[in-house]
């Protein structure tokens, strides 16, 4: 692995969006790569293409919501496993009803569940049953009529509107045929697919193990939430933003102490996130003095695949990979190191990490933007591209171009009016703003201006 990986795609040259060069000429290998946010993403989706899981848990299905399956769930029977009526009326031979209104004799009724042997065994031409949604259609009808357009009178049906063959009826395995694949390892399951197991017997279920994310936040200014700050300090919110993404995700967040900015300390502490299977940063890769991230990163051997995406918020944003067998790690928190020691999912040769910038919202676009796919790879889920929805924009929004934008905004309205408007904030800090959001408008970086009516990308969260 080369460093500075696909720099050439990003058409950015360092003095178009400078980085800290101030170690650049200390440190062997220094990267300094700035994507756009598609071909940053790619490359995301390229790495997360080549790591593995490890591990499964059996869960009782009441628990697989939101777990990835580790095994393919087939058909147990054809489903139906009988043809199906989908109505309550009249099961008849369609050519019957080829004069209206048509005169049937009514043999018999089949209710949902009926037993075999009391269901007709053969409907000849001139005959009827009664039938309800879900009952299984007799041998020789060949389509439902509703209800509604019948009348019965003793053991005779008038019927009043005809049907096409095969109407209001689901054929024996028409939705799958016995054996066939219902559901594929990688898929995350939603109440469908736990709906879908249960149809065929699946009440428990073997799912992939969740993979372990490390959270380390960086900056000397940040205290615990259960801290009373001093004046200038500030309290950590991006661990806990992050820890509702990871679970949201399908992770399982292992929240470190709060590292200072301070090298030999931060080291140690990456160090221990390393030993997860995936770890996130925040705060400590912007360009300041005591923006130690990257250069602590680097003086490991890490391999970085890019150190910065034309995007706003979040632009320094860091993803590479770093292997602490090559770099000989210290000794340091051996004890806390223990609590790690088990299978790991992440791809031989290190482990990902990914530094988010600090700033609130930052961290939380990046991580949806990056870290959720490499995420979603180590859960063992199948890849998906990243799609966004449409709505139309309330007032206009002027932006300068280069960066693509991930404003955060309201979508509202009802039905097929959706509309959506940008909240008012002060920046990539304001989680006041941000919590008033459920989206982002995304602006692609050649737009200088969207008017208000206009069809806009949104992501929702
Ligand atoms: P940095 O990326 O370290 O330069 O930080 C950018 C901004 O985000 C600064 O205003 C920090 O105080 C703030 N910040 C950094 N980390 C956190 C955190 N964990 N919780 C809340 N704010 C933070
Ligand atoms: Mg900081």
């Amino acid at each position: 692995m080369t460093r500075g990986y696909r720099a050439s795609l990003s058409g950015a040259t360092p003095a178009e969006f400078p980085v800290s060069l101030s170690y650049h000429f200390s440190m062997p290998d220094a990267p300094a790569s700035i994507l756009s946010f598609e071909d940053a993403r790619h490359v995301v989706e390229e790495q997360a293409a080549l790591v593995a899981t490890t591990g499964t848990d059996s869960v009782d299905l009441l628990a697989a919501s939101g777990r990835v399956l580790a095994e393919a769930v087939l058909a147990d029977r054809d489903l139906p496993p009988f043809p199906r009526s989908t109505r309550d009326g009249y099961a008849v031979r369609s050519a019957d009803l080829a004069h209206l209104p048509a005169t049937l004799d009514v043999i018999g009724e089949i209710k949902a569940g009926e037993k075999l042997d009391r269901i007709p065994a053969h409907i000849a031409s001139g005959q009827t049953v009664s039938i309800m949604t879900g009952a299984p259609v007799p041998a020789g009808a060949d389509a439902v009529v509703m209800v509604e357009y019948s009348s019965q009178r003793g053991k005779q049906v008038e019927i009043t509107r005809n049907v096409a063959p095969g109407e209001n009826i689901v054929g024996c395995g028409a939705e799958a045929r016995q054996g066939s694949l219902l559901l594929d390892r990688g898929l995350r399951l939603t109440e469908a697919g736990v709906a879908l197991a249960a149809s065929v017997g699946k009440s428990r279920l073997q799912v992939y193990k969740r993979p372990r994310v490390a959270v380390l936040t960086t900056g000397d200014e940040i205290v615990d939430v259960a801290t009373t700050p001093g004046p200038t300090q500030i309290r950590n919110s991006n661990s806990y933003s992050l820890a509702a993404q990871i679970l949201r995700a399908g992770g399982q967040p292992v929240l470190l102490p709060v590292a200072p900015d301070e090298s030999q300390a931060l080291r140690q502490l990456i160090e221990l996130g390393l030993k997860s299977d995936l770890l996130l940063l925040t705060g400590g890769v912007s360009m300041g003095r005591y923006d130690l991230v990257e250069q602590v990163l680097a003086e490991m051997h890490a391999d970085f695949f890019f150190t910065g995406a034309k995007i706003q918020p979040g632009r320094p944003v860091v993803f590479g990979k770093c292997d602490l067998s090559k770099y000989g790690a210290g000794a340091a928190f051996d004890n806390l190191r223990a609590g790690f020691a088990r299978e790991r999912a992440s791809a031989p040769g290190g482990t990902y990490f990914f530094g988010l910038p600090g700033n609130p919202v930052s961290t939380m676009v990046t991580f949806e933007l990056f870290a959720r796919p490499m995420l979603e790879a180590l859960a063992g889920q199948t890849p998906r591209k990243l799609t966004f929805l449409h709505a139309r924009l309330k007032s206009e929004v002027r932006v300068k171009t280069g960066l693509t934008r991930f404003l955060p905004a309201l979508v509202s309205g009802e039905f097929e009016n959706s509309q959506v408007e940008l909240v008012a904030w002060h920046g990539s800090g304001d989680i006041a703003a941000t919590a008033r959001a459920n989206c982002y408008v995304v602006i692609p970086p050649n737009r200088e201006s969207v008017a208000a009516g206009d069809w806009v990308a949104i992501m929702m969260r």
